[in-house]
């Protein structure tokens, strides 16, 4: 039986709420609609949605905020966010991927692309269809439990940080250019900029913690994981 992806949408005005609802109905999705965070946070306590599509200027907690505090709980840690901003610069952007969201979306945009990134992120957060366990150094990354973890201590990572993981560590001591990671791990990425690979580089080191250095920047080509860093 194929399911239908349930899509939470966090937006505080009605008629794109409606729109974006109407949108996702009729392709295929059940989108559930939560007009702030205190709403979206009952929704995601009692079902918990395959992915958040999340405004950014929300009344009471803002949209960044939230997409913090989901990322923060073990709860909805792996749910994908998909951001909405009606601010096109890039340091909003930035902040959007920094607090946790895996993409986002600028307003105003067409349902196409609404629906085209939607579909890429859930198609990033796919399981993986194998059970495998990946071992580099004293890292570790079982793919059948979602958890990671070095020198025995379990690291928190966010989905698309865990899928960046997973094929570095698969493909260790190579170089990736920003684009292969792109096909790599991100799958559909008409939409993403090279540059968003760097972001979610930073966000993993920093989720590595004292193994953040295994992955190293090859200046002028890409990224490499290794077990054992130069710095
Ligand atoms: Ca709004």
């Amino acid at each position: 039986m194929k399911t239908v992806p349930r899509v939470l949408v966090v937006e505080d005005e009605p008629a794109i709420a409606e729109l974006i609802a109407v949108n996702l109905r009729h392709n295929g999705f059940q989108p559930i609609w939560a007009i702030d965070g205190e709403a979206a946070q009952r929704e995601l306590e009692a079902v918990l949605p395959d992915v958040i599509l999340l405004d950014w200027m929300l009344p009471g907690q803002s949209g960044l905020t939230l997409a913090k505090k989901w990322r923060s709980q073990a709860r909805t840690r792996q749910v994908p966010i998909l951001m909405i901003t009606a601010r096109g610069d890039e340091p909003d952007k930035i902040a959007g991927l920094d607090a946790g969201a895996d993409d986002y979306i600028t307003k105003p945009f067409s349902t196409q692309e609404l629906l085209a990134r939607v579909r890429a992120v859930l198609r990033r957060r796919a399981p993986e269809q194998t059970t495998e366990c990946v071992k580099l150094d004293a890292l570790e990354l079982d793919a059948a439990t979602y958890r990671v973890s070095y020198q025995g201590q379990g690291l928190k990572l966010g989905p698309t940080e865990f899928k960046l993981l997973h094929y570095l560590m698969k493909h260790a001591e190579r170089v990736h250019s920003r684009g292969q990671l792109l096909d790599k791990v991100w799958g559909d990425h008409v939409f993403i900029e090279e540059r968003t690979v760097d972001v979610h580089v930073k966000r993993l080191r920093e989720a590595l913690g004292a193994a953040g250095n295994m992955v190293e920047t090859v200046r002028g080509a890409g990224y490499r994981m290794t077990a054992t860093p130069s710095a």
